[in-house]
């Protein structure tokens, strides 16, 4: 069966009985990141340029010296941008510091969605691509840590529209009342819960998710969501380690949405008890 490309939020598309495709594309990441880096360069070099021409009456020497402090500042910019090229295309992940990924989340995010909408880019495309590199720096982090979290220190959080709609039992208040009756993937969820020992919550908004972290305060999180909601999350949460799991949707939006369970153990995996890094030896 084909499966519709979803471009935008307001797409009319209904959704199919499969998820929609949400691996990002690797031409669409090597155009925003091409993108970037010209507009990068082309910042700042006007930002070296303007200002030469006093800088120059105060001292000769003073263009060179600022040219020098720009054209280092774009170096590292340009370097950052290959790094998130290599680790989205190919895999492998060179820089794994949580600085890093800061850089993206509060520098790169917010760049590449202002430059993939001037050139027409959907937003749901740059948000594939950044929870993609989002998870591989995660899980290389806590490669890299060289131990697992305590599981009582995790959180799974999850949209409420995972719950199938006509279900009566009020679920977001507490997971527990669930009767796993099948119709939908919160009792499959609350059998992870117990097996890995961590806690659950079914959440109404992202409000109800930011006062949840504040009260538990985890130490890591795994969340399943729409691209938007999880670009959002992870951008709240961080310093917070999360792991980003794009919901399905065979309905659309919002309604009787759904996870894939194997996802989520996957993440818990990685989370508590990470494998060796291949790359760290
Ligand atoms: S599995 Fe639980 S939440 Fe889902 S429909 Fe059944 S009782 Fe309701």
């Amino acid at each position: 069966m084909k499966v519709p490309l979803l471009n935008n939020r307001d797409d009319d598309w209904k959704g199919s009985p499969e998820s929609i495709p949400y691996r990002p594309n690797k031409k669409v990441i090597i155009g925003v990141l091409t993108l970037l880096g010209i507009g990068l360069s082309a910042l700042g070099f006007a930002l070296w340029y303007v200002p030469t021409v006093g800088l120059k009456n105060l001292h000769p020497s003073l263009p060179y010296l600022f040219g020098a402090l720009v054209g280092g500042a774009i170096v590292i910019a340009l370097g950052g941008l290959v790094i998130m090229g290599v680790a989205l295309i190919k895999g492998r992940i060179v820089v794994s510091s949580p600085a890093f990924r800061g850089v993206l989340i509060k520098l790169f995010l917010p760049l590449m969605v202002l430059i993939g909408g001037m050139v027409g880019i959907p937003r749901i495309k740059i948000e594939q691509a950044f929870i993609e590199l989002n998870n591989r720096l995660v899980r290389e982090m806590i490669r890299r840590r060289g131990r697992g979290f305590n599981p009582d220190r995790l959180v799974l959080l999850m949209p409420h529209c995972i719950q199938y709609d006509n279900c009566k039992i009020k679920v977001t208040r507490n997971v527990r009342n669930c009767v796993d009756c099948g119709r939908c993937e919160i009792g499959d969820l609350i059998d992870i819960s117990d097996r890995y020992g961590v806690k659950l919550f079914v959440l109404t908004g992202g409000t109800v998710a930011r006062r949840k972290l504040i009260e538990y305060r985890p130490d890591a999180v795994v969340a399943v969501a729409c691209e938007r909601d999880l670009t959002s999350g992870v951008q709240d949460a961080y310093p917070l380690p999360v792991i980003a799991i794009i919901n399905k949707r065979p309905n659309g939006y919002c309604i009787e949405t759904g996870v894939d369970i194997e996802a989520v153990k996957r993440a818990l995996e990685d989370l508590l008890n990470p494998a060796p890094s291949p790359q760290t030896g």
